[in-house]
């Protein structure tokens, strides 16, 4: 055995295993397919705007040349384009009328990089969901399972919020929040008076508000409220693999890293019924090279995770590597958006905020929990909100030339307002990923197809939760307002995930309660991929908290000798 452990993929999930295995004293080693990335040195946050190309615009014949969606996103820049997975040189299929956006970031940290930072715990009205309205398999697990989990990465990473004391949104050890603008306290002081348990309360995110003496000593510092997160952080102010986990793993001395591997088979032992070795092809000269370990962790995300497994094909698993139940590469989810609306305030014209605040609000989850009346779908959605002021000329959509311009620019807009709904999509066995039989990229491996949609109780959530937030904003006061249009296709919240689930029983998923594969004794999974329905909360926490809790498992296992 060359390592204890091997992890592939060091984004968020693949960061917290190699960190609680490399503390529990496993020498791990941890395999990304994308390149060698410097924490501080490879980041553009202190590039000025002036010194950022086309003043952070990437240009259009570019974006229509390399990539399918990502123009959409606020976080892909010409500063920060360089996290964002080129489609060009990494396609996958979909079926022409069925449109899927797979967004990715292959470099060392993956896309804990660009992501959007917000965090919040699922509760066991996620946890029960598929078990009480029988529309998916039951978890395995239920709240108390995950809480002590929750509370450690919550706190190694350092999220700040408020408590609220809600069951469906349970509470952390929370960092102090970053605060509420008046616009923002207005609304919540008028929703919550119309309606008494819907509950406005601060965007909880994995930002230092106030570090601790352990994010001190990884070299993190306080947030400066400067909002060009995507660019990655020079402070290492929000929590990422490379701010974080990478460093904390290090410390150990039990970790080695090795970029441009690209994982694209495990071998299976039969006899043992054991991964006996992990194939990687080197992504710049293409040799191959096979490693061993004890155990194997594949934090490749959701649809990576998929593809390594459905290419793993043998005499034994014919479907696919742990692929009994032919659950793998079945049952994708993403949260269902585009959906919210936008308005504009007429008063609070003397009034102005500090900063830029990397955050914004939130409007938990209320449907089908505390109102249940004239509900036709099953689950729900959740709001992040944000507000701010447009300068002038934003305000007005003008153009303009020298001084007045620049005066109109100084010159604050109203106040705007937008919610922006994010739902819970259904698991569904034919919303699938599978590999195209004789399409391969560069290096020879199967290319992804991804065919999936969402359903007609995507659908009727996402137009009252498009009704709701009219309904909102015009109680509160807004003005102009515009509701979002129909849900986006797929993919579009970047929130994939259930390709691997989770589950009791052996002939209907693919890992058992602590991620490890119900017929591979030394293999676990605990990307997105695991996850057995989708709640409405912004998954990456729960990635966080599952990767820790199987890492610690799997240390107990090597440390008794039973893998
Ligand atoms: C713009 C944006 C905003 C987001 N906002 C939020 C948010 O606010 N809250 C939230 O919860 N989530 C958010 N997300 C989603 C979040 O980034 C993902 O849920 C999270 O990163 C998933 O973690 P992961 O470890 O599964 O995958 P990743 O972080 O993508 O890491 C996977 C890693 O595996 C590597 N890899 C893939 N295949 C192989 C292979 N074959 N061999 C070796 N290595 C491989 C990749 O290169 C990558 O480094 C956002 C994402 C984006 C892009
Ligand atoms: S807002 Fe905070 S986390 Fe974001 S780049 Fe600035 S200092 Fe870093």
């Amino acid at each position: 055995m060359d390592f204890d452990a091997i992890v592939v993929g060091s984004g968020i999930s693949g960061g917290w295993v190699a960190k609680e295995l490399c503390e529990r004293g496993v020498k791990t080693l941890l395999l990304e397919r994308g390149r060698k990335v410097e924490h501080r040195v490879d980041y553009m946050d202190f590039a000025a705007p002036w010194q950022v190309p086309n003043r952070g615009r990437v240009p259009e014949d570019e974006r229509a040349q390399h990539y399918a969606i990502q123009s959409t996103s606020h976080a892909f820049n010409a500063a920060s384009k360089q996290w964002w997975v080129r489609d060009s040189e990494h396609p996958y299929l979909t079926p022409p009328d069925r449109p899927y956006s797979w967004i990715r970031g292959y470099h060392l940290g993956g896309r804990s990089i660009t992501w959007g930072r917000q965090v919040y715990r699922l509760s066991d009205h996620d946890f029960g969901a598929n078990l009480r309205d029988g529309r998916g398999i039951d978890w395995p697990i239920r709240y108390a399972d995950i809480s002590p989990w929750y509370d450690r990465v919550e706190r190694f990473a350092g999220v700040s919020g408020t408590t609220e004391g809600l069951e469906q949104l349970p509470d952390g050890p929370f960092l102090a929040p970053m605060d509420l603008n008046c616009l923002e306290l207005d609304f919540k002081q008028k929703i919550e008076q119309l309606h008494p348990t819907r509950r406005v309360t601060t965007g909880r995110c994995a930002h230092l508000t106030e570090p601790t003496a352990e994010h001190i000593a990884l070299g993190r510092g306080p947030c400066q409220l400067r909002n060009v997160c995507e660019r990655g952080c020079g402070y290492g102010a929000y929590f990422s693999s490379l701010s974080a986990t990478l460093p904390a793993a290090k410390k150990t001395g039990n970790l080695t890293v090795v970029t441009d591997a690209i994982v694209d088979k495990l071998d299976y032992d039969h006899a043992k019924r054991r991964i006996s070795g992990v194939r990687v092809i080197d992504a710049n000269t293409r040799q191959g090279k096979s490693f061993q370990a004890r155990v194997v962790f594949l934090c490749a995300s959701t649809i990576g995770t998929a593809q390594i497994l459905l290419g793993s094909r043998s005499e034994y698993f014919p479907k696919g590597l742990a692929n009994r139940s032919d659950a793998v590469g079945r049952y994708l989810m993403d949260h269902v958006v585009g959906i919210g609306a936008i308005g504009t305030h007429p008063g609070f014209l003397d009034r102005y905020y500090y900063g830029r605040r990397p955050t914004g609000f939130y409007l938990p989850r209320y449907i089908n929990i505390t109102e249940r009346d004239d509900v036709d779908f099953a689950r729900g959605f959740a709001f992040q909100g944000y507000s701010h002021r447009s300068s002038w000329q934003r305000a007005q959509g003008e153009v303009g030339v020298g001084a007045g311009l620049k005066q109109k620019l100084r010159t604050p807009g109203r106040w705007e307002m937008r919610l922006v709904g994010f739902g819970e999509m259904l698991p569904r066995a034919d919303n699938r990923v599978t590999l195209d039989e004789k399409r391969t990229d560069k290096w020879g491996i199967p290319l992804v197809h991804i065919d999936c949609t969402h359903g007609e109780n995507e659908r009727l959530l996402g137009e009252r939760a498009n009704r709701d937030a009219v309904a909102m904003l015009a109680a509160a006061g807004f003005e102009n307002i515009e509701s979002n249009g129909p849900v986006r296709p797929p993919g579009h919240s970047v929130h994939e995930m259930g390709t691997v689930r989770m589950g009791h029983d052996p002939a209907t998923s693919v890992l058992d309660r602590y991620n490890r594969a119900h017929d591979i004794g030394n293999l676990f999974v605990t990307d997105g991929s695991c996850m057995v329905s989708s709640g409405t909360s912004n998954p990456s926490l729960t990635y966080m908290a599952l990767s820790a809790r199987a890492a610690n498992y799997a240390a107990d296992l090597l440390t008794s000798g039973d893998i």
